[in-house]
């Protein structure tokens, strides 16, 4: 089923979770082991994160390097079909432009839509660990939009093959990403929303946002997207601070603002064992709050911390 269904057919808030596949070399019974305890929330939907292979020099026995592509955690598509086989619930897979050109995207849109994926979160993705900015492949995508675009036009029968007439129409419902904080190479707010608007007017069923600690800054940004005309579900992405390494990381790697009064609690902390009490008290306040202000769906990433997901969800049902 198709995300914006859910939401479209729910008289309250929804849940939903985002997982990682496992690094290379473990079984899908580490998936199954993650998601076994949160699946008495009954989540609409379980998205999968996509990460691109990078390159890495390898010392060789000579004292030279090779240059070697890997991808460490491989199998989005292939989880999303355990997930739905095991679980019997809707997965969502996140398919971004890097690292693909538009004939592999068509092709992994058609075996995503075989094995019976309904959804589909289309992104652009970072930039490559060795590069500075973001460079599509010579015939891939640039931006989220192009991508969304081809998903549309897969929805509507339009294949890159000019010769396939009549094809198949697919049905992916597509989520888009929202940054409550901006995007961080965004000249402005108002810049990276009319990009925003531009992937909804181009067919995004919804939004989900990127992690942010400060409800406040979430609402202003869902009355921001209201004024200039995004009127599609805005789903907040949610995730506990779980340690104190995290304080730096977090707004180094996403751009994000951790609030005074959290941070100055987390400080306060001896070990890190204490830094996942505050931040569970302080993403079941955020749930609370949000739940209340009736926002469609509370997406949790729950990367290596399902325990933590586990204690807020159980609290706030
Ligand atoms: P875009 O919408 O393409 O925007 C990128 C930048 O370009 C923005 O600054 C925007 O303002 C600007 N822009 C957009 N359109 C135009 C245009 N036409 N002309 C000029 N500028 C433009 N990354 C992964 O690799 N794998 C994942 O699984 C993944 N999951 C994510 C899930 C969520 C919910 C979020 C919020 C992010 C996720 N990311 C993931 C990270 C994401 O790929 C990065 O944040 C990336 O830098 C931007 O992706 P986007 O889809 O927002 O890009």
């Amino acid at each position: 089923m198709k995300v914006i269904d859910h939401i479209r057919q729910s008289r309250g808030t929804l849940i939903s979770f985002e997982i990682l596949p496992p690094l290379k070399g473990k079984t899908i019974n580490s998936i199954y082991e993650h998601l076994d305890p949160l699946m008495e929330f009954k989540p609409s939907f379980i998205n999968v994160t996509y990460h691109r292979s990078e390159h890495v020099f390898k010392k060789k026995a000579d004292g030279t390097f090779d240059k070697v592509e890997v991808r460490k955690r491989p199998g989005t598509v292939g989880i999303c079909a355990a997930i739905m086989n095991h679980y019997h619930v809707d997965a969502v897979p996140h398919l971004i432009c890097g690292g693909f050109t538009k004939r592999e995207t068509e092709d992994a849109l058609i075996d995503l839509n075989f094995i019976g994926v309904d959804n589909v979160l289309v992104l652009r993705g970072d930039a490559a660990k060795n590069e500075s900015v973001f460079e599509p492949e010579p015939d891939g995508h640039r931006y989220a939009i192009d991508l969304l675009k081809q998903v549309v036009n897969l929805n509507n029968g339009i294949y890159l093959e000019e010769d396939i007439r009549d094809g198949f129409r697919t049905k992916f419902s597509i989520g888009v990403a929202g940054y409550p904080e901006k995007h961080f190479e965004a000249p402005n707010m108002n810049t990276d929303l009319s990009y925003l608007k531009a992937k909804v007017d181009a067919g995004a069923d919804y939004i989900v946002t990127q992690m942010f600690f400060d409800n406040k800054k979430f609402f202003e940004y869902v009355d921001k997207c209201r004024a200039v005309g995004i009127d599609v579900p805005i789903i907040p992405g949610l995730k506990p601070i779980a340690s104190k390494r995290q304080l730096s990381v977090l707004p180094r790697t996403f751009n994000v603002d951790i609030p005074n009064d959290l941070s100055v609690e987390i400080m306060k902390c001896k070990t890190d064992a204490d830094v996942e009490l505050v931040g569970t008290e302080w993403l079941l306040q955020q749930s609370r709050e949000l739940k209340e202000a009736k926002v469609p769906v509370l997406h949790y990433y729950t990367l290596s911390k399902p325990r933590v997901i586990y204690d807020v969800v159980r609290q706030l049902l």
